[in-house]
């Protein structure tokens, strides 16, 4: 089979591109265009999306009509977004994106060939474009986030919890991958309110949830699920590496250290794990992690228990 190079690059970058929700990139040779009309056209595309990788895809694309480039790569660490657009190349120039004192981003712009100083202004004339559309696209980004985290665990809430479950459940169908759940919940809690009051109530709550993430590859798969009840999502995790997940974390809430007015405190937790059965409702996952910490706590609190 022959497949020239030229192709290759082509294919590789739409399926860049595609990963990054962008839609299907057009393979027809970009038709040029100059500053002035790039700038209208950009001034009014960018402003139809709220997605970041929507409008950095869109002015990656468009870009190339005037100055030809090779990859874009944007990291905003406050939204933990990173973004990479194209392939790498050689010479690369960096720019920090800010709007009134608000930063917006780093971005990195990157080809092979040399850029030169004409070229370089005029990108720089047209990342001003992409400064009111990013602006926003950030900020929907931190409303819709916040809407799905509890603000005291700085965990996913219910809403989220909902949605990743099903997301969760539809992916494992569809590879074929294995998917379990812990639900976690702390023992004799009510106790620690009764004698500490609520505020220290909240802040043994707070460092149960940070031993829990520390612990995870994935800290977006834990949710807050009541009061002071956890559930951790395990991706393409079994039963038996879901019931090792669940050991290390009861160890380390225990091994954790809480104080509470100047005195370290005891505290453990109790766990329930079910693994995703064919065909097994979301509700039924649910129910049999339930039952299974029903038994943990039934056989004397600091422990696991597996759904039968
Ligand atoms: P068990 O070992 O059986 O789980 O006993 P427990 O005391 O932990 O369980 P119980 O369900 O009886 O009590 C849970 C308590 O959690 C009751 C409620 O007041 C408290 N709680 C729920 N949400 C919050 C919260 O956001 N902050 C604080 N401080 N307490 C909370
Ligand atoms: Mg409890
Ligand atoms: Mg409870």
């Amino acid at each position: 089979m022959k497949t020239p190079t030229q192709t290759n690059a082509i294919d590789f970058d739409s399926a860049k591109l595609q990963r990054l929700g962008f839609g299907q990139p057009p393979l027809r040779p970009y038709r040029p265009a100059t500053l002035t009309e790039l700038r209208q056209q950009l001034n009014q595309q960018l402003q139809t999306s709220l997605e970041p990788e929507r409008i950095l895809g869109l002015f990656f694309r468009e870009i190339q009509r005037l100055v030809p480039l090779d990859a874009l790569q944007y990291r905003h660490a406050a939204s933990d977004l990173r973004l990479e657009f194209g392939h790498r190349g050689h010479h690369s120039v960096s720019y920090t994106l800010s709007h009134e004192g608000e930063h917006l981003g780093e971005l990195i712009l990157r080809r092979n060939q040399h850029l030169t100083d004409e070229e370089l202004s005029q990108l720089e004339s047209l990342l001003v474009s992409l400064l009111y559309p990013m602006r926003n696209a950030l900020l929907y980004r931190a409303a819709t986030r916040s809407a799905l985290r509890d603000p005291l665990t700085e965990t996913g809430n219910r809403v989220a919890m909902d949605q990743t479950l099903q997301r969760e459940i539809d992916m494992a169908r569809r590879h074929m991958h294995p998917l379990s759940l812990l639900m976690l919940d702390i023992d004799h809690f009510k106790k620690i309110n009764d004698t500490h009051g609520h505020a220290a109530g909240d802040s043994v709550l707070r460092a149960v949830a940070g031993a829990i993430k520390r612990q995870l590859r994935n800290v977006d798969m834990v949710f807050r699920f009541g009061g002071e009840e956890f559930l951790i999502l395990l991706s393409n995790t079994g039963r038996d590496a879901a019931g090792m997940v669940g050991e290390r974390l009861r160890q380390a809430a225990q091994a954790q250290d809480y104080w509470v007015e100047g005195k370290r405190i005891e505290l453990t937790v109790s766990l329930g794990c079910s693994t995703l059965l064919a065909a097994e409702s979301a509700e039924s996952l649910l129910r049999r992690a339930d039952n299974a910490l029903y038994v943990a706590k039934r056989e004397g609190r600091n422990r696991l228990a597996m759904a039968g």
